[in-house]
């Protein structure tokens, strides 16, 4: 059956029947599937995602596919266990290019030089990474298996607080020590942006909230909102636990000492009790490492990476045209507010009520905290998306902004030389005037 299904997908060019795609895809999705083939004889399968205006919605749906998929795998294991070749069970995550129609291209035999666009789906650091490629397929694939190398080293040595391997799990615990945490230069880079966005956002973007965002459990809830009966992660916690957390944050206590002479690296110094959540800016960190690393690949014309929220566009079509990255409408995450259009180089970010969050008891708790409450942001706004040359700063200013609202944020933006986009919670769309230049409304 799935040979059959497979087959004759890519045989006709067409969707699989129906029926299979309707048990997992609305009709009225913004989310394509072109074709999917299996390998029966390891019962592996893979989705190409063409088209999604929300990554979210991937996320979701992606999760549905796969237990769609493993009830087919293990009727087919049931029905054809002679064939087993060794493999067995479903991949977890899938990663797959687009162009090439036959199997032996899809898994990298032909060599084929010409430029073409070379899709991947595959996730990383907690969210859905989709990339196109252009470029040689021998390319393109160097490319990806580079690119997802560097976003699990991101993830792993530097930036997670829940990983022993990583600097940030260093650091924090490390906390109190009088003789602080010896960390890279890079990191060092990191944060003194961080300590300078926190002065000049008035304390509202504040990368050392460990404390709270751990009481809120922040990183468990699920992207896309969680329904009451599902909210497992999730615990309100107590007034008097925030007042505590609060305590154990602000960015004006963190201290930083550059490499000294002889003494090596630059060290960091936390009062006891605090922690880093480098979480505002992680993804913009890996929009700044893939930006250098398409820089260094040869023969990568252009290309679009998408993580969860935060687009990064390099180079050019071979067309000429401009990418086009659609703004998500906070009101349905299914459908955009409008679009960019880009050429060249640039990070979008967007940060919103809408991406994480918990609904509990009829309340809607989201990630995004006010440090000066030590709760969710109550905000007029539903999301603001930043355009800026670079990762790290498009990432900081959109989560800034998002706590500042329009007048103080679009001061901010400016400061910084950024564009910035306001989604307000009556559903005006507020800009900076820059802006305009590069967005389209629906
Ligand atoms: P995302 O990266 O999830 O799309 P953001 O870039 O807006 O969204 O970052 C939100 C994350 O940053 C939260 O999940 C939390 O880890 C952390 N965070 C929450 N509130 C703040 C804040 N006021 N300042 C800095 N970081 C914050
Ligand atoms: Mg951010």
């Amino acid at each position: 059956l799935i040979g059959r299904i497979a087959a004759l997908s890519r045989a006709t060019g067409q969707s699989p029947p129906s029926w299979a795609m309707a048990a997992f895809l609305p009709p009225e999705s913004a989310f394509t599937v072109d074709f999917f083939f299996m390998k029966n004889s390891a019962f592996l399968c893979d989705v190409v995602v063409v088209e999604c205006a929300d990554e979210y919605s991937i996320a979701k749906r992606m999760r549905k596919l796969k237990y769609f998929f493993r009830i087919i795998m293990v009727a087919a294991a049931a029905l054809c266990c002679s064939c087993g070749n060794g493999e067995s069970g479903a991949r977890d995550s899938a990663a797959v290019l687009e162009n090439g129609s036959s199997e032996e291209s899809e898994y990298g035999g032909t060599g084929r030089q010409e430029i073409g666009a070379n899709r991947y789906v595959d996730t990383a650091m907690g969210t859905v990474i989709q990339q196109t490629v252009y470029a040689s397929e021998e390319t393109a694939a160097d490319f990806y298996v580079k690119s997802m190398a560097l976003l699990k080293e991101l993830e792993e040595e530097r930036l997670s607080w829940r990983l022993e391997t990583s600097e940030v799990w260093r650091i924090n615990g490390t906390a109190g020590n009088e003789e602080g945490c010896g960390i890279s230069e890079e990191t060092a880079g990191v944060l003194r942006d961080c300590v300078e966005l926190y002065e000049r956002s008035d304390g509202a973007f504040d990368v050392t909230l460990g404390a709270l965002t751990r009481l809120w459990n922040i990183d468990k809830w699920a992207a896309g909102g969680l329904d009451d009966g599902e909210a497992d992660g999730f615990r309100l916690p107590s007034s008097a636990d925030v007042e505590h957390a609060l305590k154990l944050c602000g960015s004006d206590k963190i201290r930083l000492a550059a490499a000294g002479l002889g003494e090596g690296e630059p060290r960091v110094f936390l009062p006891e009790g605090m922690g880093l959540d480098l979480g505002a800016v992680g993804k913009g960190l890996a929009q700044s490492g893939l930006q250098g690393l398409l820089e260094a690949e040869e023969g990568v014309a252009g290309a679009v990476i998408s993580l969860g929220g935060s687009i990064l566009t390099f180079g050019d079509k071979p067309d000429g045209s401009p990418w086009k990255v659609g703004i998500v409408n906070p009101f349905d995450t299914s459908s955009n507010v409008g679009t960019l259009s880009l050429k060249g180089q640039w990070c979008v970010s967007t940060s919103g009520d809408y991406e994480r969050y918990v609904e509990k008891d009829g309340v809607r708790y989201h990630h995004i905290l006010d440090p000066h409450t030590g709760y969710p942001a109550v905000s007029d706004v539903r999301g603001v998306t930043i355009l800026a040359k670079n990762g790290t700063l498009s990432d900081g200013l959109s989560t800034a902004c998002f706590l500042l609202g329009p007048e103080r944020g679009m001061e901010l933006a400016e400061e910084y030389e950024v564009e910035v986009l306001f989604v307000m919670s009556d559903g005006q769309i507020v800009m900076s005037e820059g802006m305009e230049t590069y967005f389209t409304e629906f």
